[in-house]
């Protein structure tokens, strides 16, 4: 089906092929009040084409369009929101965490860089980490031209449109998702994908505190499984109807991979550097930084539950089992 149409409310999801995310979706919502577009995808030609391709299709132009609403700030969310806005001005709306994110305020991205570095220090990471530094600092430079140039209206209230707008951190520490009760359909970005599980990357918070990711991750798949929503619009790959025995599927997942991090532990791996290595092999090399977040936020996740100990050793934590805990 490539249109859903309910109650006075039709959604033409706007689907662009992509490699590993299988698509990049975003979407236009026609209600009473309006045309909304839920998302931006990339900035490229393939994902503008789709979008004219999908106006024209339903006899819609852009400048039918009223307003941008973002679920977080990732770049495959965003990516048109500067064209569309230059050639159509309308307000884009997102949550006010999105907005230091959009905008690339560089004292925020400065501070997130040392956290990170922090992170990969502590972690044992050595020479890699570095690297991943280097390379997130030359990328403010070469991003710069990424930062969203309108003025980006903050949402604040619960209710916006004909939603009830959700907090589900986790993915992205902004995420946000369009919860439409009287349709039940949920709007909800990288929650939930259909064909892989959504990481829950390790980002700091205002103070630069590490944020509990995972646990945020699986509170806000929990709050999207209590809504008993009838169709997922997901951020890539299907739409998903009836969500449910997926979402437990990636909390069972979650809870698998803890306890195969634990295992590990208890044979004596302690450090995440040494975990990581142990556990993704070549992953870890090509893709350090996520692969670092996972187990960062997976260890996260076990020590608030206090099934992991962890102790500063010459400047790397080292995570044992409390010798209450068997695996
Ligand atoms: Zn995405």
């Amino acid at each position: 089906m490539d249109h859903y149409s309910k109650d006075g409310c039709d959604v033409y999801p706007i689907i662009v092929p992509a490699q590993n995310l299988k698509t990049i979706n975003f979407f236009l919502v026609k209600h009473e009040n309006g045309l909304s577009l839920i998302d931006a995808g990339l900035d490229d030609e393939t994902c503008w084409n789709a979008l004219q391709l999908e106006l024209e299709k339903n006899d819609l132009r852009l400048e039918d369009i009223t307003e941008i609403i973002l679920t977080h700030h990732h770049f495959d969310h965003v990516g048109l929101v500067n064209r569309i806005v230059s050639l159509h001005p309308i307000p884009v709306f997102a949550s006010p965490l999105s907005v230091p994110r959009l905008k690339r305020d560089p004292q925020f991205l400065e501070n997130r860089i040392s956290f990170y570095d922090n992170v990969y220090k502590e972690m044992g990471c050595g020479e890699l980490g570095d690297k991943q530094i280097q390379y997130l600092r030359k990328s403010i430079k070469k991003n710069k031209h990424q930062a969203i140039q309108t003025d980006i209206k903050e949402i604040k209230n619960p209710h916006f449109l004909h939603y009830n707008v959700l907090e589900i951190p986790g993915h992205a520490p902004d995420h946000i998702a369009f919860w439409d009760k009287k349709r039940n359909w949920l709007f909800s970005g990288d929650l939930l994908l259909e064909h892989i599980s959504s990481n829950a990357f390790i980002e700091p918070d205002e103070n630069g505190n590490r944020l509990y990711s995972l646990v945020q991750q699986r509170d806000s798949l929990i709050q999207c499984s209590s809504l008993q929503a009838a169709i997922v619009f997901s951020g890539h790959g299907d739409m998903i109807e009836n969500p449910n025995d997926l979402i437990a599927k990636r909390l069972e997942r979650i809870e698998d991979k803890a306890h195969r991090f634990l295992k590990l532990i208890q044979n004596g791996i302690a450090t995440v550097n040494d975990l990581a290595e142990t556990y993704y092999k070549k992953t870890y090399y090509e893709q350090f930084p996520l692969v670092v977040s996972e187990v960062v936020s997976h260890l996260d996740y076990l020590e608030i539950q206090k099934k992991v100990n962890k102790d500063f050793i010459n400047g790397v934590w080292h995570y044992s089992l409390p010798s209450n805990i068997k695996v």
